[in-house]
């Protein structure tokens, strides 16, 4: 399978946001308007000014609580189910690049209705702009067909995220899964074999997010 992927390695994630706000500034996005919630995490949700969201879970182990961190966006799926819904309405609503297999939503999407698109996602990444437009993550498409690496990844301070071709990725990844297996044993990659952007987590994935992996959320239809 030829194409880009990005590697995020959960282990390495400090929360800084830098990636967060990379991706803002890069897509011209704006704040979103919040308030406090009782989370560090803000906004609350991916929004169509938050096409990147580092999601804060706070969880108990032995007592003691403990944050795990989620830097949440579009998966750019092997076999997008966005792009299949998508395609029933109108012409090219979603292309795949051939070159990195960005899956990048054209202006066309604005002819299929968002919900369908929205629910179709196992992933739950869709959001839907004030011009009706539905909007996510392009792996930052205009910069990696330049060569240069995606905002997010260009920004990480860690080494949680990583930008190459896929076989490099893939390669990258089981090696720092199996470097971390004595000390994790739920340590595990997410969805790897389905989806371009793969996560490794530490423990259950769902002590992460609810839309962590596509098992989660496939079979419920859920959008919340
Ligand atoms: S994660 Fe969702 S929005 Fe992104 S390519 Fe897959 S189905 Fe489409
Ligand atoms: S820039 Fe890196 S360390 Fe900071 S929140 Fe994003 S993934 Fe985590």
């Amino acid at each position: 399978m030829a194409g880009k992927s990005i590697f995020i390695d959960t282990t390495r994630c400090i929360a800084c946001r830098g990636c967060q706000i990379a991706c803002k500034n890069w897509n011209r996005n704006g704040a979103s308007a919040t308030r406090n919630q009782g989370s560090h995490q803000n906004p609350p949700d991916l929004d169509a000014n938050t096409f990147k969201l580092v999601r804060f879970n706070e969880v108990e182990t032995d007592g003691k609580p403990g944050w795990y961190f989620f830097p949440d966006q579009c998966r750019h799926c092997l076999e997008p189910p966005c792009k299949d819904i998508a395609a029933g309405y109108v012409d090219e609503p979603v292309i795949q690049d051939e070159a990195t297999g960005a899956v990048v939503f054209t202006a066309g999407i604005k002819g299929a209705p968002f919900d369908e698109i929205r629910s179709s996602c196992p992933y739950n990444i869709p959001r839907q702009n004030a011009q009706f437009q539905a909007v996510k993550c392009t792996m930052c498409i205009d910069r990696i067909s330049a060569g240069l690496k995606p905002a997010c990844v260009k920004t990480c301070p860690t080494g949680a995220m990583n930008f190459g071709e896929r076989a490099e990725i893939l390669k990258l990844a089981n090696e720092r899964l199996a470097g971390l297996k004595a000390k994790y044993p739920k340590a595990q990659l997410l969805d790897a074999d389905q989806v371009r952007v793969i996560y490794l987590v530490a423990d259950d994935p769902g002590k992460y997010h609810k839309n962590a992996v596509a098992s989660l959320s496939r079979n419920t239809g859920k959008v919340a």
